[in-house]
Formats: structure tokens, sequence, C-alpha cells
């Protein structure tokens, strides 16, 4: 869970709800989670990030998973056994190896981003605590999820001014379901290669589904946090390298 507790800011909302969780076996579940705590799922609409952590950790502790932060910097098989190398310098030897690295490594930033000097941006990756930008103005490349929720912690630390700009139209506001996802899941489980295995054009509509829920909607709780005095959107304007090089 180091990148949901080092790159998401502490505050942040879920998207998911209780039905969402860790355990494939469905004993550990988030819901078990808020039974065993005397919690009410419905108490927690959306899910603050904090609530999920401390069911991760629950969820560590049940399944009596221990915990190695060292980083893996190099894995090699030499022989019939493969070696990982950590960051002390130290090896692990084991037959098999399940490499789950996550999502850290998709960071993609835009061409112009080397331009902005650095003190002045940030991806949203890296900014995760408001503080320091209260009574900043502050404009927000992209229009989805993050973009409005990073723009509403902003209005949350008293930011002056909060520009968001995307190429895109306004997305829409919206409550969702992710109930959809559950039937794609269950066929992950039950049969293997489930995904690998469709016919390229089920893939498009299902990573269509995926967009439309995830990516053209955005969460109605965000709206009633993102003021008018303080958010202008811009949609259907891209950001330039020359723009941002006129712009302090
Ligand atoms: C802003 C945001 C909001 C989200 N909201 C939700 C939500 O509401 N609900 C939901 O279900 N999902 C949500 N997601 C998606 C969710 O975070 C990812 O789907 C999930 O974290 C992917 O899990 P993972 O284990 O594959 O990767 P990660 O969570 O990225 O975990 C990978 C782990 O591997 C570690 N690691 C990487 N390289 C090494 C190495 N060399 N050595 C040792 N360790 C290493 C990392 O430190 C990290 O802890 C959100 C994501 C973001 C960015």
């Amino acid at each position: 869970m180091a990148f949901w507790r080092k790159n998401m800011p502490v505050e942040m909302f879920l998207r998911s709800g209780p039905d969402w969780h860790l355990d494939g076996k469905g004993e550990h579940t988030f819901e078990a989670f808020f039974e065993e705590r005397g919690l009410r799922p419905e108490d927690f609409d959306p899910i603050p990030i904090s609530v999920f952590l401390d069911y991760t950790e629950w969820f560590r502790e049940r399944k009596r998973l221990g915990l190695d932060e060292r980083l893996v910097t190099g894995l090699t098989k030499p022989n019939a056994a493969f070696v990982a190398t950590m960051d002390d310098g130290t090896t692990i030897t084991a037959d098999k190896v399940l490499a789950s690295p996550g999502i850290g490594y998709f960071l993609n930033l835009p061409e112009w981003y080397a331009e902005v000097p650095a003190a002045r941006r940030s991806h949203t990756c890296e900014l995760v605590s408001f503080e320091a930008l209260a009574g900043a103005r502050v404009v927000i490349i992209g229009g989805r999820q993050s973009a409005y929720e990073w723009a509403t912690l902003l209005c949350d630390h008293d930011a002056a001014h909060v520009d968001v700009v995307h190429r895109h139209s306004m997305p829409t506001f919206a409550k969702v379901s992710w109930r959809f996802v559950d039937q794609y899941v269950d066929q992950t489980l039950t049969h293997r290669g489930w995904w690998r295995g469709l016919p390229v054009e089920r893939q498009r509509a299902i990573a269509a589904e995926f967009w439309q829920v995830g990516r053209l909607t955005l969460e109605l709780w965000l709206v009633p946090r993102i003021p008018d005095a303080v958010v202008t959107s811009h949609p259907g304007v891209r950001w330039s390298p020359q723009r941002s090089a006129n712009t302090t």
C-alpha cells in the first residue's frame, strides 16, 4: 500500500465503495472490517482513504502477512532459482516471483513539463498535501477525477484561484455504479486467460465501459466543493509550452 500512503492525498476520497476489497476468498472483506469495528458503511459515502488504509492494515494482520519495506533493485535468474537484490545489498532467492510493482511506473509527464520551473510544478502523484498552496493561484492541466479532486482539495486549503484546463469538453458529474466490474472480476477468477481469449471487439467494448464510468464521468460529491468563485474550468483548451513560458 506504499503508493496509497505516499502518493495520494491524505484527505482524498475513494471512488469505489465498501463492496470492493482485497480478499480473493471473500473472507476478510471491507464489509467484514466495518462489521468487526462496529462501523456502518453508509456513514462513509464517499469513503475517506484513511478508512481504506485502516482496512488494509486490518487485512494484513488478519492474513498474518509480513511486511518488508525494502526496495527490490534487481532481479536475475543465474540458475534454476531467481535472485532478487534489495536496496540494502542483501539478496532473496526464490523459485517463483510474482511482480506487482503497480501504477507508479505509469507516471506520464507531458513534453513541456521540464520547461516549467521545478519549484512551481507538480504531478498529482507528488502533490499530496496542499497547505503550502493557501493563497496561491494554481493551474491544473487535465480534467478528469484527479484534476477536479485536486481542485477541491486546493479550495479546501484556501487557494486563491484554480484554473482547470483540459483539451476535452466538460466531464459529467454524476453518481456512478462500478457494479458492472463484478462480472468481469468473477470471469477473471474462474476462467484462466478469460480476458486474453476475448474477441478484440468485446475487449474494446469493455474498455469503453470503463472509460464511460471512470473517465467521462466524475464523482457527484465533488460538485458542492468546487465554488465557481474560486475554480474556473477551461474545456477545449490545449496547454502549450508557449503559454506556460508566458505565465508566472
Ligand atoms: C488518485 C487515485 C485514486 C484511486 N482511487 C481508487 C479507488 O477509489 N478504488 C480503487 O479500487 N482503486 C483506486 N485507485 C486505483 C488503485 O490505486 C490501483 O488500482 C491499485 O493501487 C493497484 O494496485 P497494485 O498493487 O497493482 O499497485 P500499487 O498500489 O501501485 O502497489 C505497488 C507496490 O509495489 C511497490 N513497489 C514497486 N516497485 C518496487 C520495487 N522495486 N521493490 C519493492 N516494492 C516495489 C510500490 O511501492 C507499491 O507499494 C486509485 C488510484 C489513484 C492514483
